[in-house]
């Protein structure tokens, strides 16, 4: 089942030093991209159909697209290696293991939207993945890769890697752009959105470190032949992280599509010690769970996930078994969010707080079924009333455990103990 495009490299010695990832193909491509126009190289990218990987799966090409034309200002390709939303882990294996692969795709990114300048935003407790990349930025740099003639050809390209502080909400691209800028990293209000007015208030494309780590791939062998893996509309292969009560949990490099219950059993070596399977967190943790039931026919790609009401999200699946308390997980999950909130609407600032005192309280065996209601309440009102989708990515969750496991929570308002709730 597992294939590797992206993860080619992955198990080679030094594949992240470039004396070595030159011997394997990196860089190899550039004298294609510069005998192209950059407009085809966008219609080749469109014609793969690669989507974006950072979570919103929005088509790569038609992003690039949105760019105005002749505005006299630079245009900025920014790449969102803020990787940090709960069991996500796919992007640190890019950074440390083939960041090469990264630097070719940001060339030849930058080349197709006309960009002189990126940024790498990069999750600031990554200590090992900078060093690493930077080290191959470095190098890339030593070569004549990036600088004032990348390749030995008339096309100039600077590349800065700017490290967060911590706050997961500067993977929102508009904190992102505000930290980069020397800001406070709190999301702007949109429109305009960043292809019209980014970074400095210039055009700009950002994009996730998986989808530009496609495009070698991609320009290399055709858009035909990254379109042999995944679905029609879900073209393509992807990182899966798979994580929590599996036998074998770890990253893999799959095409789009597969059935996800084939994946957790063939793949990840089924659930761990035999038990019994009580839900699938399909693509991290701001994804609403879905139940044994209902992954029967539920297949990797963003279709079947939006059919099921759910999100394909950025590939972070977590298997929970019968032993799971769904309460506490949630407390968890409101704990982090309400953390993570940037605070400048009062919605999420303070809603979520609220949400967190409710549960608490219902987890203190204090609760009644009001305060469960109430909860309810709070995930529809707080929801699409806020300037980031932040608020929403803990409240579609809590909706959707609040709805398919309300017996679990009942059970905490009747007093029972949670193995009481097991036994059930
Ligand atoms: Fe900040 Fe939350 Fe508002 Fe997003 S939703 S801008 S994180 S307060």
């Amino acid at each position: 089942m597992e294939v590797k495009i992206l993860s080619a490299k992955f198990d080679i010695k030094d594949a992240n030093k470039i004396a070595i990832a030159k011997t394997l193909g990196a860089y190899a491509t550039l004298d294609k991209l510069f005998a192209m126009k950059p407009e085809d190289v966008i219609e080749e990218v469109k014609k793969s159909g690669l989507r974006g990987r950072g979570g919103a799966g929005f088509p790569a090409g038609v992003k690039w697209g949105f760019l105005p034309k002749n505005t006299g200002k630079p245009i900025y390709l920014t790449v969102n290696s803020d990787e940090s939303e709960p069991a996500t882990f796919k992007d640190r294996y890019i950074l440390v293991r083939d960041p090469h692969m990264l630097i070719e795709g940001i060339i030849i990114c930058s080349y197709a939207i006309g960009c002189h300048d990126t940024y790498i935003y990069i999750r600031g407790e990554y200590t090992t993945q900078v060093k690493v990349l930077q080290a191959a930025i470095d190098e890339a740099y030593a070569e004549g890769y990036l600088g004032d003639s990348v390749a030995g050809h008339d096309f100039q390209l600077n590349v800065t890697v700017h490290r967060g502080a911590g706050a997961y909400v500067c993977g929102e691209e508009t904190a992102l752009l505000e930290s980069i800028e020397g800001k406070k990293g709190q999301p702007r209000s949109k429109p305009p959105f960043p292809a019209v007015a980014g970074l400095y208030g210039c055009p700009t494309i950002i994009n996730n470190v998986q989808t530009i780590a496609s495009l070698p791939f991609i320009l290399t062998n055709g858009a035909d032949a990254y379109k042999v893996y995944g679905t029609e509309k879900s073209p393509g292969t992807h990182l899966f992280g798979i994580s929590g009560h599996v036998e074998k949990p770890g990253m893999y490099e799959l095409p789009l599509g597969l059935p996800i219950l084939e994946v957790i059993d063939k793949v990840a070596g089924g659930v761990w010690k035999g038990r019994k399977l009580k839900g699938i967190i399909p693509g991290g943790s701001s994804t609403p769970v879905l139940l044994p039931d209902e992954v029967k026919d539920v297949t990797l790609d963003y279709e079947s996930m939006a059919a099921h009401k759910t999100m394909f999200g950025s590939g972070g699946i977590v298997v929970l078994d019968e032993t799971v308390d769904i309460v506490q997980l949630v407390k968890n999950l409101i704990d982090f969010y309400h953390h993570e909130s940037c605070g400048q609407c009062t919605p999420c600032r303070e809603g979520l707080g609220w949400m967190l005192k409710i549960i608490k309280k219902i987890l203190r065996r204090e609760g009644s079924m009001d305060d469960v209601l109430l909860l309810r309440e709070l995930c529809d009102n707080i929801e699409m009333k806020t300037v980031c989708v932040l608020s929403a990515a803990c409240t579609m969750p809590v909706r959707s455990y609040l709805d398919k496991f309300r017996h679990e929570f009942e059970a905490y308002v009747q007093g029972a103990s949670s193995a009481q709730v097991k036994q059930e």
